[in-house]
């Protein structure tokens, strides 16, 4: 658990203060998401997240938008039991 807390405080800080890591890790990421919703239950189950779905997707936090940032992220999902419609070419494979 303290790892999922850790996780969400490791992107909220990325996003907000390595804004320029962040947009390069973007343009590595392929794939698509899958709609696990699994990193919306990342620590604890956001309350935004009704039906399985986001009532503030189109407003919803940059840390949000930049799941998942790296190969931390993936192997978190892995971690939780799921696995991400995303991943990283490059350096992370
Ligand atoms: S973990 Fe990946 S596939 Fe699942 S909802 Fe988040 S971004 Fe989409
Ligand atoms: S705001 Fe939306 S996208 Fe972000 S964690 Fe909550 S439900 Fe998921």
């Amino acid at each position: 658990m303290l790892e999922q807390g850790w996780s969400k405080v490791r992107r909220f800080l990325l996003v907000k203060f390595r804004g320029k890591y962040v947009k390069e890790r973007l343009t590595l990421r392929a794939g698509e998401c899958g709609r696990c919703t699994l990193c919306c239950k990342v620590f604890f189950r956001c309350p935004f997240l009704v039906d399985n779905k986001c009532r503030i997707y189109g407003v919803r936090f940059e840390q949000c938008k930049a799941f998942p940032i790296d190969r931390e992220d993936l192997d978190l999902v892995t971690r939780m039991g799921g696995k991400c419609g995303f991943s990283f070419g490059g350096d992370d494979e």
